[in-house]
């Protein structure tokens, strides 16, 4: 069975580029008669308004895209997060480290020797961990092909020093425990896909088909995102904002008829075509 999902951060209201991830993975999802899940990822609070959530399952249903079955918020998982943690220290795959980003930067990733503890020294703050022995990793993307992923760190954070749990972790349990099969998602995230495959082998965890969509770029270039200020979807728009998705997934237009989102879904879901989906990122010339 396929099983996919979107699995968005409220750090704010979505924007074009977030609802683009949503559809691909919503229509790659329904298109193989599949199942399509909605996770919140709240694991950072300081950086999350409290009205985000609400307006992200909003935005989300005036586009017609509704979780297949109850939506899974990452605050109600940490006791499966410090599971993980245990695990990995246990097995020594996992070590506490006390150092500043900048002892790193000018020790070029080196720790000292009492970093290579898996247990805590009482009374000092310090991050956890794992190790990373490969300067590369290889797995086939779904939309890219053979894609190879250099890794410049000898090993990457999966709790904080203030006791936060790092994407990385909680997304790797996550998709394990939704019985994800297939992750869609932007190709910023390509980077990250390296300390995935690693957790994944080191928690004994399925790894999920993943695809990496192409980005949709401002005007300036970069990614639109919300650190650089893209505009919030306006939900009066969703028929339109739904079309303009479909265009830049590549898909053949949806007749001009179809006028409410159920039924450009419905027909998009019909004639999706993944080998259309663009491979490189999209200027984006519209904003809604
Ligand atoms: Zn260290």
């Amino acid at each position: 069975m396929y099983r996919g999902r979107f699995a968005p951060s409220p750090t704010g209201p979505l924007h074009l580029g977030s609802l683009f991830t949503a559809v691909a993975s919503w229509l790659s999802a329904k298109a193989a008669r599949g199942q399509w899940l909605l996770r919140i990822e709240d694991i950072d609070p300081p950086r999350e308004p409290p009205s985000a959530i609400g307006r992200i399952f909003s935005s989300l249903r005036t586009h017609g895209l509704v979780s297949d079955e109850t939506v899974l918020l990452q605050r109600d998982r940490h006791e499966a997060y410090a599971a993980a943690v245990e695990d990995l220290l246990a097995a020594e795959h996992a070590f506490y480290c006390t150092c500043s980003r900048q002892d790193l930067a000018v020790a070029r990733e080196q720790h000292p020797p009492q970093c290579a503890n898996s247990k805590q020294s009482p009374g000092v703050p310090a991050s956890i961990r794992v190790h990373m022995p490969a300067d590369r990793y290889s797995f086939e993307d779904a939309l890219l092909g053979h894609v190879d992923v250099p890794v410049t760190e000898d090993s990457f954070v999966i709790r904080r020093k203030d006791g936060l749990f790092a994407y990385h972790l909680a997304v790797v349990v996550d998709d394990a425990f939704q019985h994800i099969s297939h992750v869609v998602r932007g190709r910023d995230l390509l980077d990250s896909t390296p300390y995935h495959l690693r957790l994944q082998h080191l928690l004994g965890l399925p790894t999920p088909v993943y695809s990496h969509l192409p980005l949709l770029l401002n005007d300036q270039g970069r990614k639109l995102s919300k650190q650089n200020l893209a505009d919030p979807l306006d939900d009066d728009m969703a028929p339109d904002n739904l079309r303009f998705c479909l265009e830049a997934l590549g898909q053949p237009q949806a007749p001009a008829r179809l006028g409410d989102c159920a039924s450009l879904l419905a027909w998009a879901v019909e004639h999706w075509d993944c080998s259309r989906v663009p491979r490189h990122d999209l200027p984006v010339t519209r904003q809604t």
